[in-house]
């Protein structure tokens, strides 16, 4: 780092030089692994990029249409390249879906109904599913409503436990739903390896079950997809990886064309599916996104594994460890006490370059069972591909660090982060020195 740099990390940022010393020389250990996170987001951009050519985009593609939508060629073209690079039959790819729990729920009640049964068998889901589902909260329309049948099948030393799925299935059971990172748990996300071997002992056994992937969080760290390896449909977030930072809103959903229709029948309405809805002119930010994303995961990756190695290295359990296989963007930390988690999150806001002034505290988040903490200071408002970290206000107290549209952003973050703590107290000084 340049001598001007440190001092204007410590003269205009503020930071202790304990702490921007203590960063620059954790991030030297992991050279040897950022090689090889480069190597993947290589891969993965010229499979965007030949994705791309093979639809032949072209620039009047970023036209929009009005009214109910129809012959808008850019949106098409879109799905179409969403499908070749997750190597699907067919995809829903719609700024109008708001979410990634709007994408895997337009999944979940466009395949499913009433008296199916559909089996979590990465034990409990993301919190904001958990009221989708009906299993918490107290809203009408959730699934359980409309009469879906849901159970659990928890995770056996952090993999998804087959025998025990083969033995929980039944006639009625209709689906079986993997969730790939970690959410708000404690366990590192599953990898395409462990997705790929669980996937086929199932199907060797039901061939006709669906297998469901929410994909939030794991596009493009690996150079294969969930879908590449034998599940059947699956659903994101475009505020998340595939957007890049760029794209305002949406969701996608891919897999077998038959499954995808059912999803887009739900969507809009049966027998007008994907053949209707417009695009609002977000096609350009959308695509522009999605041929940023590959390199911008890698940044948020390598951004993850240099707050993790910090935080490690000052006694903190992470998740996942240094040396574990990443299949999504999240550095789980666990910092067992309230008062860091905030602190943490405030030292994170403090290094947006939008909202840096805003300091933030936990508040009942829609969705969200206990008090949540976030940090995040984006363009794209709630974009969490954007340097962001929050955390649930409960035992044992993670906080989950993601995103950063550059690495330097991330590493910002990281001595923001620390500083914070380093001088609330709220970790041992001594530690600190190198
Ligand atoms: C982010 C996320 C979702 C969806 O959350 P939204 O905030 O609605 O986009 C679902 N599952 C997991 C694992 C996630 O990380």
């Amino acid at each position: 780092m340049l001598k001007d740099t440190i001092n204007i990390l410590c003269k205009h940022y503020g930071l202790s030089k304990e702490v921007v010393s203590f960063v620059i020389s954790k991030e030297k250990l992991l050279e040897d692994k950022y090689k090889n996170i480069d190597e993947i987001a290589e891969y993965n951009h010229y499979k965007v990029i030949n994705s791309m050519q093979e639809v032949k985009l072209t620039s009047s593609d970023f036209n929009w249409t009005t009214g109910y939508g129809y012959g808008d060629i850019g949106r098409d073209k879109v799905e179409e390249i969403y499908s070749i690079i997750f190597n699907t039959e067919d995809a829903l790819v719609r700024p109008l879906i708001a979410s990634g729990t709007h994408a895997i729920y337009l999944t979940l009640s466009g395949l499913l109904r009433p008296n199916d049964e559909f089996i979590s068998i990465t034990g409990s889901p993301y919190d904001t599913l958990q009221e989708v589902i009906g299993i918490k909260g107290n809203h009408k329309g959730t699934l359980v409503d409309y009469g879906v049948k849901y159970r659990e099948v928890p995770l056996i030393d952090n993999r998804i436990n087959v025998n025990e799925v083969i033995k929980n299935m039944r006639t009625h059971t209709k689906l079986l739903f993997i969730q790939r990172s970690t959410g708000y748990s404690n366990r590192r996300a599953i990898s395409i390896q462990e997705m790929e071997k669980a996937i086929k002992a199932i199907k060797d056994y039901k061939k006709d079950i669906i297998i469901m992937v929410d994909n939030c969080y794991g596009e493009f760290t690996d150079i294969v997809e969930p879908t590449d390896v034998g599940a059947d449909i699956m659903a994101g977030s475009l505020i998340k990886n595939p957007g890049g930072g760029l794209a305002y809103s949406g969701g996608y959903v891919v897999g077998k064309k038959d499954l995808v229709e059912q999803v887009a029948n739900r969507s809009t309405a049966p027998g007008i599916g994907k053949e209707c809805g417009l695009t609002f002119g977000m096609t350009r930010s959308i695509l522009q996104g999605l041929f940023l994303a590959p390199h911008i995961v890698a940044e948020a990756l390598k951004g993850a594994m240099l707050i993790g190695i910090v935080y490690k290295e000052l006694g903190f359990e992470i998740v996942p460890d240094i040396d574990d296989v990443r299949s999504d963007i999240i550095q789980g930390i666990k910092l067992k006490t309230p008062e860091r988690v905030v602190e943490f999150c405030k030292g994170i806001q403090r290094a947006s370059a939008v909202d840096s002034h805003v300091i933030p505290t936990p508040w009942n988040m829609p969705g969200y069972e206990d008090k949540v903490v976030m940090a995040a200071g984006g363009f794209i408002e709630g974009s969490s591909i954007e340097l962001s970290a929050d955390g649930p206000m409960r035992e044992p107290f993670y906080v989950y660090f993601q995103g950063g549209l550059t690495y330097e952003h991330c590493k910002l973050g990281a001595m923001m982060s620390l500083d914070n703590l380093y001088k609330n107290n709220l970790i041992t000084k001594n530690k600190l020195t190198i």
